[in-house]
């Protein structure tokens, strides 16, 4: 048995979520990332980032939001995009449903809302709608 097999029997019979054989499936179309996930959430492969990386993200997005106050752009998103921000999310291998949160960088939900955030996967699933500097982006993702 593979270690994403011997990864997925375990999660399933921690959490009873026998979806996870669907999406470990060489037929689903993230079964790559999925069976990483797998192997990831197993107990010593490390659930969040560090209290210090989560931290430093949270710094990063307070950054971002006060520049785009600064600069007179929106700091928040319509409800329309939050709501298609998190449909992405909730797709994703990387969101954690029990704690409405993401694995990659630790961040809840609350991110979503952010206009100058990003997904943090490369390339990244959803974008900012707006940057640092140039023109806003309608919702492309943005490049770093
Ligand atoms: S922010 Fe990106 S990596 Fe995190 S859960 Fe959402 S789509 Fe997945």
């Amino acid at each position: 048995m593979e270690e994403w097999q011997e990864a997925m029997e375990s999660e399933i019979a921690r959490t009873g979520h026998q979806r996870y054989r669907q999406l470990c499936a060489g037929e689903h179309p993230d079964h790559q990332a999925w069976r990483a996930r797998m192997v990831q959430k197993r107990p010593s492969g490390g659930e969040y980032p560090s209290p210090a990386v989560q931290a430093a993200n949270l710094a990063g997005a307070v950054v971002r939001a006060v520049r785009s106050a600064a600069r007179g752009k929106p700091v928040l998103v319509p409800g329309a995009v939050y709501q298609e921000r998190l449909a992405i999310c909730r797709q994703c291998p990387e969101y954690d449903r029990e704690r409405s949160r993401c694995r990659q960088c630790g961040c809840t939900t609350a991110k979503l809302t952010l206009a100058a955030e990003r997904c943090p996967l490369e390339p990244p699933r959803w974008g900012a709608v707006i940057r640092e500097s140039g023109p806003d982006l309608d919702g492309e993702p943005a490049a770093g």
